[in-house]
């Protein structure tokens, strides 16, 4: 089985396993993990940011994204297919006890729609706005970096704080050709995974100014994730994220030829930005597509009645690619 669901699909390599299994280790609750710290200390630098923490998920680093940035009953502006909306159950409500205000512009909220949000502000109705939310990529796509400037300047020059989710920004930045400072460029707190892209077995960051990755450290021991000898995983994150981010870039070469193939199937439409395929069926047609894919040796993942996303990742080898291609048409045909 090629297994195209998710980029989180892949197992440590050997060398990653290696670096794991000799990783130097502490406390890290007393603070005296040094893999950890140094994993910790190399993701800020690579963000252009004072600090970051290492947190089990990438659910977690944005929750405490949000957690750190606002009040209980302040709003935080997000887009309704944004993550933190559909994927984190309730969290946003049960944790930070945020009210999300939701818009549906791609790839960022227009000036037209920030402005008209925050018209309403010192109403004595209205919740205040605390908190505007990114995600880059989003569904697999970049969002410009000329539209994360005008959002984040927006939230700053009104008070509000900006968060990216940047689960995926390392593939963002190797498609825009920028580096990861540049893409957290603006942003008071990022988050990043490193159980992605990178390939590492577990765990992610959220990164920001000194006092709030203090306050995000706390709240991460408050909701009971403060982890011991941690440094057996972060290991594998720190090893992804000194050898791994270069290859992403394979993985959108990959799945842009492999958009290319698909094209060329009757009835379905295919598109690539980074290492994601999205795929559309013919109506009403998305789960049977998956079945026939499925018995043709690819598996994929539904994420709309008509969409399926086929995702690139470090296992997946340019033969693999090339037998999804062939697998693709054959499901199509069978439609
Ligand atoms: C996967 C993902 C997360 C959450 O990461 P987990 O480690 O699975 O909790 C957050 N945001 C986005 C955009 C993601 O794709």
């Amino acid at each position: 089985m090629i297994d195209l669901r998710s980029d989180t699909v892949t197992r440590p390599t050997p060398q990653m396993r290696r670096a794991m299994a000799e990783a130097e280790v502490g406390d890290d609750v007393f603070g005296e993990d040094p893999t950890v710290r140094a994993l910790e200390e190399e993701t800020a630098a690579l963000l252009g940011k004072e600090a970051a923490l290492y947190v089990p998920s990438g659910h977690m680093a944005n929750q405490l994204g949000l957690y750190v940035s606002v009040r209980s009953g302040d709003e935080v502006w997000a887009h309704e297919h944004h993550h933190l909306v559909g994927d984190e159950q309730g969290a946003t409500a049960v944790l930070a006890r945020a009210l999300p205000r939701l818009h549906s512009e791609t790839p960022a909220p227009s000036d037209a729609l920030l402005e008209s949000w925050i018209s309403g502000r010192g109403d004595i109705h209205r919740a205040e706005p605390a908190l505007v939310w990114l995600e880059n990529t989003f569904t697999g796509r970049v969002v410009p970096l000329a539209d994360q400037r005008r959002v984040t300047g927006f939230a700053h020059r009104h008070g509000l704080r900006a968060h990216l989710d940047g689960a995926r920004l390392w593939n963002a930045a190797a498609a825009l050709e920028a580096s990861p400072a540049q893409v957290a460029e603006g942003f008071d707190t990022v988050s990043v995974c490193f159980s992605k892209g990178l390939g590492a077995p577990v765990g992610s960051a959220l990164a920001g100014d000194a006092d709030s990755i203090t306050r995000a450290r706390r709240a991460r021991k408050m909701l009971g994730a403060g982890m011991r000898q941690a440094g057996v995983i972060a290991a594998g994150a720190l090893y992804a994220l000194r050898h791994h981010r270069e290859r992403v870039s394979e993985d959108h070469r990959r799945a842009a030829a492999l958009a290319d193939r698909i094209g060329e199937a009757p009835g379905i439409t295919a598109r690539a930005q980074t290492s994601m395929v999205l795929l559309e069926t013919p109506q009403g047609t998305g789960e049977r597509f998956l079945a026939a894919l499925a018995g043709h040796g690819v598996r994929a993942l539904s994420i709309g009645p008509d969409t399926v996303r086929l995702v690139m990742h470090l296992e997946i080898t340019d033969r693999d690619a090339d037998e999804a291609a062939r697998a693709v048409a054959k499901a199509a045909a069978e439609l």
